[in-house]
């Protein structure tokens, strides 16, 4: 293998994570496919798992409320590509004890330590990217 081949992750993984507690959802990619992190990439510092989220999640509150040991960066990517910034879907999350609302496409932080969830889809009008990345592991 070449010296740098295995920086290509092209094969991911479902994870299952201990929030993830529903074992199936209508509507998402279920689990979230990870592709990257220390079961994928020893060396890696930070963890990144992917879902469509191509209709209203049933159920719909299915992330348990939970924490990381490191800072998370939670994308919510519309996929207009003429208008990127329409993110065709609405929801809202709980981050600490704050409702935020997502319209729009965004990129959340959630701070190390802070518990977020639930995330309540209010609607889903075209498919989405939800993107998790934690910048450690993914605890
Ligand atoms: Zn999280």
């Amino acid at each position: 293998m070449a010296k740098y081949g295995k920086y290509l992750i092209n094969e991911p993984h479902a994870v299952e994570l201990a929030h993830h507690d529903v074992p199936q959802v209508k509507g998402c990619t279920w689990p979230p496919v990870t592709y990257l992190n220390k079961d994928i990439l020893p060396e890696s510092k930070a963890s990144i798992s992917v879902r469509w989220i191509w209709a209203m999640p049933e159920p719909n509150d299915h992330v348990t409320r939970h924490a990381h040991s490191s800072d998370e960066v939670i994308l919510f990517l519309g996929t207009d590509a003429k208008n990127p910034t329409d993110l065709g879907a609405e929801l809202e999350i709980t981050l600490g004890d704050e409702k935020i609302k997502v319209d729009k496409t965004s990129a959340l932080y959630v701070p190390k330590g802070v518990e977020h969830n639930p995330e309540i889809w209010k609607r889903v009008d075209r498919p989405i990217l939800q993107v998790a990345v934690v910048l450690g592991e993914y605890d």
